[in-house]
């Protein structure tokens, strides 16, 4: 049952080549929001393995990372904290740059975001290079939060994005 459906989930996931950039096959989760069945089933997957386990907060890295992290948090019944792009966030932030392919680019967080010792699992749709995420455990770290596990809609093996953020639980639904 749940490799039928993990397979229908991925079904709905529309592979755009080279978007933005040339090189890059761009995975549009859109299709598989826009059901209204699988929508659902992905989150209950997303957040299952956490299910017995203390967490007092999602964080959701901007912006597909928002949607995943937003119904997670509202089906498990924790908080939402959320990881944006340099300057969109109006309190005092805490912040953390981190490398593209060919640029940098800085994520924050709200500094009272996570309180010390908050228990936290950190989720966005794509597990590319790492680099992103990383910059989000770190400000997490930072910020003292306890990271539970990081968990990805989407994990493109081949660019081994694992190695970037080495220690921690990392779970993906799908894998390419
Ligand atoms: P990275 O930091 O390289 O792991 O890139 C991850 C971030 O970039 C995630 O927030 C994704 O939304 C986005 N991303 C990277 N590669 C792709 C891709 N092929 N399709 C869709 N989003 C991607």
């Amino acid at each position: 049952m749940r490799t039928k459906l993990l397979s229908e989930i991925k079904s709905k996931i529309r592979e755009i080549p080279d978007w933005p950039h040339k090189g890059v096959n761009f995975k549009d989760i859109t299709p598989l929001l826009q059901d209204k069945n699988l929508f659902h089933k992905m989150i209950d997957f997303l957040i299952a393995p956490y299910s017995g386990k203390k967490v007092d907060k999602i964080v959701g890295i901007d912006a597909r990372g928002f949607i995943l992290a937003a119904a997670s948090a509202y089906k498990f019944k924790t908080g939402l904290a959320i990881v944006r792009k340099k300057g969109k966030l109006p309190a005092k932030t805490v912040s953390r740059e981190y490398s593209l392919e060919y640029a940098s680019n800085v994520l924050e967080m709200h500094e009272d975001a996570i309180l010390p010792g908050e228990k936290v699992v950190i989720v966005d749709d794509v597990l590319a290079t790492g680099g992103t995420m990383k910059a989000a455990i770190d400000l997490v770290k930072q910020l003292k939060g306890k990271i539970v596990g990081v968990n990805f809609l989407i994990e493109l093996t081949y660019l081994k994005g694992r190695k970037n953020i080495k220690g921690q639980k990392i779970r993906s639904l799908l894998q390419y």
